[in-house]
C-alpha cells in the first residue's frame, strides 16, 4: 500500500475525463490491453468465462459488475436491473452464486430512498436463488450511511448479505463489534480510498497493526469472516493465529483481487484454505483500476508500456 501522497495522486487520475477517455479506448481492447491484468471483461459472457477460470483452479468468485457514482435514478435504475440480470446469467451457468456491489452504483448519491430500494430489488432476485451479496465499502464519507442501511435491511430479514470494514479507518475499532452483534459477514480490509488524517491511519505499519488486531479479533468472534488482503505478512499471521486457536478452515476464507497475486492464491488453495477471488467486470471499470494502480507503483510502469503499444 502507497502513502496517502500517492493514493491523493491516483485519485486525481481517477477524476480524469481526458485520461479516462484515453484509457478506455485502449484499455480492454486486445487480449493483452493493460486493464484486462485486473478487469475480467466488458460483458456478463466474459466475466462468466473468467469466473470458470478462477472456478477451475479452486477458488471462488464473485462477479462485481463495476460502477460507482451514478448521477441520476434512471441510471441506478439501469444498475439495478442489469445486477438482476446478471444473477440471471450467473443461475444458468451454472457458477457460484456470488455478487458484490457498491451503494452508490445503485442511487445512493442522488436519493438514499432509492437506493434502499434499488437494493432490496437486488437481494430479493438474489435471496430467491441462494445468492451471498457482499456490499462494498467505498470512501469515509458513506461510511456510517452504508452501515445503517445495512443494518436496516439486516433488521427486515435480508441475511444473504454481508458487508466490508475498513481497518485504516478509525472507528473500524467501533464498527466491528457493531456489525458482529448482528452476526453478519464482515469483509475485512485495508481500504482503498485516500482519506484524511482525522478519519484514517495515514501510514502503512499502523494500517497493518490495525488490520491485525481487528482480523484475530474478527477470527474469533465473526460468523464466516473474509480476510481480503495480499499481504503475506498478515495471512501468515492468520495462518498461525487459527492454528493457534484450533480455528477450523471452513471457519473462513481468504480474498483477494483478480490478477493480484495468482500464486499466492493458488498456494493457500494448495494448503487447503478457502480462496475467494473479486472479480470486477463491466465497462466502468477506470476508477476501480485507477485504485489498483494507487496501491503498486511498479503497476503503473506495466500499464504505460502495455497504453504505449496500444
Ligand atoms: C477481495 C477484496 C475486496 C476489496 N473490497 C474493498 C472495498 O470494498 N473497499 C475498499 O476500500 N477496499 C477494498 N479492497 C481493497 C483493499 O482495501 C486494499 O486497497 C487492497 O487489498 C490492497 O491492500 P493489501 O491488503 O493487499 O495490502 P498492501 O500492503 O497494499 O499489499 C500487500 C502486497 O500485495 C500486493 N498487492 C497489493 N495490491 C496490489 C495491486 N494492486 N497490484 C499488484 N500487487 C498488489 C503487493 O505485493 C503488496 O506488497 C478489497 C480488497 C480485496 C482483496
Amino acid at each position: 500500500m502507497l502513502d496517502g501522497a500517492s493514493k491523493a495522486f491516483f485519485n486525481l487520475l481517477a477524476h480524469s475525463n481526458y485520461l479516462k477517455k484515453l484509457a478506455s479506448r485502449s484499455g480492454m481492447r486486445r487480449p493483452t490491453s493493460f486493464a484486462r491484468r485486473f478487469i475480467a471483461g466488458e460483458t456478463t459472457a466474459e466475466a462468466i468465462a473468467a469466473a470458470r477460470a478462477v472456478e477451475a483452479r479452486g477458488l471462488l468468485q464473485t462477479l462485481d459488475h463495476l460502477g460507482e457514482g451514478v448521477a441520476s435514478l434512471a441510471q441506478a435504475d439501469a444498475a439495478t436491473r442489469e445486477y438482476r440480470e446478471i444473477c440471471e446469467a450467473i443461475v444458468a451457468a451454472g457458477i457460484g452464486r456470488n455478487i458484490s456491489l457498491k451503494l452508490t452504483q445503485l442511487g445512493l448519491d442522488v436519493d438514499r430512498a432509492s437506493a434502499v430500494d434499488n437494493l432490496r430489488k437486488v437481494l430479493d432476485r438474489s435471496d430467491a436463488a441462494g445468492f451471498f451479496v457482499r456490499i462494498d465499502m467505498e470512501g469515509s464519507a458513506y461510511t456510517e450511511v452504508t452501515l445503517d442501511i445495512f443494518e436496516t435491511l439486516w433488521g427486515h430479514g435480508y441475511h444473504n448479505m454481508g458487508v466490508v470494514l475498513q481497518a485504516a479507518l478509525h472507528r473500524t475499532e467501533t464498527d466491528l463489534p457493531r456489525i458482529l452483534k448482528l452476526g453478519a459477514r464482515v469483509r475485512l480490509v485495508k481500504g482503498a480510498y485516500k482519506e484524511p488524517r482525522s478519519q484514517a491511519h495515514q501510514n502503512k505499519t499502523d494500517v497493518d497493526e490495525a488490520y491485525g488486531t481487528l482480523m484475530e479479533r474478527l477470527l474469533v468472534d465473526g460468523n464466516f469472516p473474509a480476510i481480503a488482503t495480499h499481504d503475506e505478512r498478515l495471512i501468515a499471521r492468520a495462518v498461525a493465529f487459527v492454528r493457534e486457536r484450533g480455528i477450523g478452515r471452513d471457519r473462513f476464507e481468504f480474498q483477494m483481487l483478480y490478477g493480484v497475486r495468482p500464486a499466492l492464491q493458488r498456494a493457500l488453495v494448495a494448503r487447503g484454505f478457502k480462496v475467494l477471488v473479486a472479480t470486477p467486470f463491466g465497462p466502468k471499470w477506470y476508477p476501480y483500476l485507477m485504485r489498483r494502480l494507487a496501491e503498486r507503483p511498479a503497476n503503473l510502469l506495466f500499464f504505460v508500456r502495455s497504453a504505449l503499444e496500444g
